[in-house]
């Protein structure tokens, strides 16, 4: 069923999943703009393709890991792009596990449905499209510990858990095509909202002389506790082995924070209702990353209620 898998993006994160599908003894095909990263997966013996629709052409799945909607589509739709030539391509089902607008993720989906199998003219049968954003970071993507949250249709979602279980350890059906990029912006839009609260009752805290130590003690008995408190402390010195605690280095980026928010925000506006967090949050990930934030992991907007304050 897998015969060969095609890998598109291959930065940060998809290089980590990549080695984890080769280290699963899958047989792959890479492409990526980037020469240098070509480079070094062709010494490692693995195939490299010039373009998109090269991949397509030696692929039966294919999967993507790229910046955002606009390199996603130049990929899928795009001169030389996955689905260059409409008809006739053999990947039976493509996965697209880039952060995107969940707009996007469906108009890939009908793009991909409008083509047609290679070898299968007599017996009109369509490809297939899954999209499938993941929670964690680098580390998670190295040791292949990723969240999978998936959108499409129920039985490529069952076909393909396998290859995700290569990558990941939690995959989570969610729903029709776009509902998996629905859920990885909900879940950083719900991340980012209490990582402000808890950072914004800390400035308080602290300003009015209770030591964040005990503030801490008291959220994380109280009905303030939450994974921004317990588990990932925006303020330095509460806890180890946290971002906080080593200069908000490593961790989740604000760019990529910022990024995300940016497309809870687009969303927002589509469905017509009002999302007063979203916008302010939006705002403030924006500004830390203008200031010059953008590589600091996001719970350095713990700084961002003391920016122009002396400490
Ligand atoms: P990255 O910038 O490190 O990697 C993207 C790769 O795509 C690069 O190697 C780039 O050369 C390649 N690329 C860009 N345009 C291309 C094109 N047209 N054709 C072929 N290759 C192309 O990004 P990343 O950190 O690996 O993130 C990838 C996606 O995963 C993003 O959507 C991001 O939001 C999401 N994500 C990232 C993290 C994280 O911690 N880095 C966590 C969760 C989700």
């Amino acid at each position: 069923q897998f015969e060969r898998i095609g890998f598109i993006g291959l930065g940060n994160m998809g290089s980590r999943m990549c080695n984890n599908l080769i280290k699963a003894g899958y047989n792959i095909a890479v492409h990526d703009i980037n020469h240098d990263v070509m480079t070094m997966f062709s010494e490692k013996g693995i195939l490299t393709k010039e373009s998109p629709v090269e991949v397509a052409k030696a692929s039966d799945v294919v999967i993507t890991m790229l910046p955002s909607s606009s390199h996603v589509l130049d990929v899928y739709t795009g001169p030389n792009g996955l689905l260059h030539g409409g008809d006739g391509l053999r990947p039976w089902l493509f996965i697209d596990s880039s952060t995107i607008d969940p707009q996007t993720s469906r108009k890939i989906s009908v793009a991909i449905s409008d083509c047609m199998l290679k070898g299968k003219e007599d017996d009109w049968e369509t490809p297939s499209m899954l999209d499938a954003p993941v929670s964690g970071g680098v580390l998670a993507a190295e040791t292949g510990s990723l969240t999978f949250m998936v959108g499409g249709l129920e039985k490529a979602y069952a076909a393909a858990k396998p290859l995700f279980l290569s990558m990941g350890k939690n995959t989570i059906y969610c729903g029709g095509a776009g509902t998996g990029s629905t859920a990885k912006i909900c879940n950083n839009l719900a991340m980012a909202v209490s990582m402000l609260g808890v950072s914004e009752a800390y400035a308080l805290g602290q300003s009015l002389g209770i030591a964040a130590s005990t503030l801490t003690k008291i959220f994380n008995s109280s009905s303030a506790r939450c994974w921004s408190s317990d588990s990932y402390n925006p303020v330095p010195g509460v806890m180890d082995g946290v971002p906080a605690s080593r200069n908000y280095d490593g961790g989740f980026a604000s760019k990529l924070m910022a990024k995300d928010l940016n497309l809870a925000a687009a969303s927002a506006k589509e469905v017509g209702l009002k999302f007063p967090l979203t916008s302010v949050a939006e705002e403030i990930f924006t500004e830390l990353n203008d200031a010059g934030n953008g590589t600091k992991d996001f719970s350095c907007v713990f700084r961002h209620y003391y920016s122009g304050k002396d400490e």
